[in-house]
């Protein structure tokens, strides 16, 4: 007779998982998931709103991203992108529609019908050479060449361009609205190191004191290194003087489910990476804020996931290449959505596309990514009297609420 030990140290090391993850589905750099534990047996422990999704096996499938646990491929960033997801259905909601269905209820401050998080990653406060010329070589047929020497030389000494932050907080403060800013916090030589978060001390200081939240933009080298995370987030405190709760990856690079167990750790109260980064919608059906499911532990993991469903990147013309009016169409369509079923809706408007109007049509910004697109967002949403804010208030409210949504 063999005991249970011997008879697990003769099956074969190909029918472990983490052999194939290793060997086959690992090729494309991802790292093996170091936090897996045992399974929990006590499934009372599930939230009430993963009671009622566990109901139905293809939304539950839909909600956890089963798909993006071993991916065959992923793109450059190593980033599972819409592309390679088998659920096309990307403009519907369809696990928040069914959570409604089930009884789930929100009840927003003032009788708000549904909220909206504004956000914007600051990527850059200045323009590099590159881009100058860029600016500059774009300017040049429609100008002669004296005035487009001008336009180079006015975007090499406006220094101040990309530190837009007043404009942005005032142009949202019109509405009613707060918003998030998520700041890198990178070292010179860091990839895409752009400014040091110690230089914009004053400007951290006037957008804490005016009421909005800033929050960390993790590097290229953050999403699966639990050491950068640290890192990076401690040298965002250090400058603000104030902990930081909130957490966006710069190119929205994510692993699922890695990279909510390591900002969980990390002492992060909510993540807001979970979006594609080729498309506008609902990447696991949901337009709610969730408590995220590792199936690997068979647990949620205690991080808030505040899903992305709207950037100005993703509408671009690097992207979806719809144009403006296809662009507000769809735009307008989402929204409707999750008003419909009482969620959130998380909005990306990165500093560079909300330069003024005059700025803007110089360096041809594109259209669905400007600053007036991103104002007819507000527009529409304050007419429909949306709780505009940022991501910090809505995981406040839903901490005091989420046990007591489902009916
Ligand atoms: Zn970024």
């Amino acid at each position: 007779m063999c005991s249970v030990r011997e008879i697990i140290k003769k099956i074969p090391i190909w029918k472990s998982r983490i052999f194939w993850n290793r060997y086959f589905y690992c090729s494309t750099e991802r790292s093996i998931d170091p936090y897996t534990i045992e399974p929990r047996t006590n499934k009372k422990e599930y939230s009430k709103v993963l009671h009622a999704i566990k109901e139905n096996n293809e939304l539950f499938d839909l909600f956890v991203k089963n798909e993006e646990y071993s991916p065959l491929f992923l793109d450059k960033y190593q980033r599972f992108p819409y592309y390679l997801s088998k659920y096309r259905d990307i403009f519907n909601p369809k696990v928040s529609e069914f959570l409604v269905k089930k009884g789930l209820r929100i009840e927003y401050p003032e009788k708000r019908k549904f909220a909206v998080c504004l956000t914007h990653d600051i990527d850059a406060v200045r323009l590099s050479r590159s881009e100058v010329g860029y600016f500059f070589a774009s300017a040049l047929p429609k100008r002669d060449l004296g005035g487009s020497v001008k336009i180079g030389f006015k975007l090499i000494k406006n220094s101040k361009l990309l530190r837009n932050f007043d404009d942005i907080m005032n142009l949202e403060e019109k509405y009613d609205a707060r918003s998030s800013f998520y700041f890198e916090a990178l070292q010179n030589g860091d990839k895409d190191f752009n400014y040091n978060i110690a230089e914009l001390k004053n400007e951290l200081k006037d957008i804490s004191a005016r009421g909005w939240e800033i929050g960390l933009h993790g590097g290229h080298a953050a999403y699966n290194n639990l050491e950068e995370i640290k890192l990076e987030k401690s040298r965002l405190e250090d400058v603000i003087s104030k902990k930081v709760i909130g957490y966006r990856n710069h190119y929205l690079r994510f692993e699922t489910p890695l990279t909510w167990k390591l900002l969980s750790e990390a002492g992060f109260e909510y993540d807001t990476s979970f979006g594609y980064n080729d498309v506008v919608g609902f990447r696991n059906g949901m337009c709610h804020p969730f408590r995220p499911f590792d199936m690997n532990a068979d647990a949620e993991v205690n991080i808030l996931e505040v899903p992305l469903n709207i950037s100005d990147v993703a509408l671009s013309e690097d992207y979806m290449r719809f144009g403006e009016r296809s662009s507000w169409e769809i735009t307008k369509l989402l929204i409707d959505r999750v008003e419909k079923c009482s969620g959130v809706l998380t909005v990306l408007w990165h500093n560079n596309s909300l330069f003024d109007k005059k700025m803007s049509r110089l360096l041809s910004v594109d259209a669905c990514s400007n600053k007036e697109f991103f104002e007819r967002i507000l527009r529409y949403c304050s007419e429909k009297k949306a709780w505009i804010t940022s991501c910090e208030e809505v995981c406040k409210f839903w901490a005091k609420h989420e046990e007591f949504v489902m009916l």
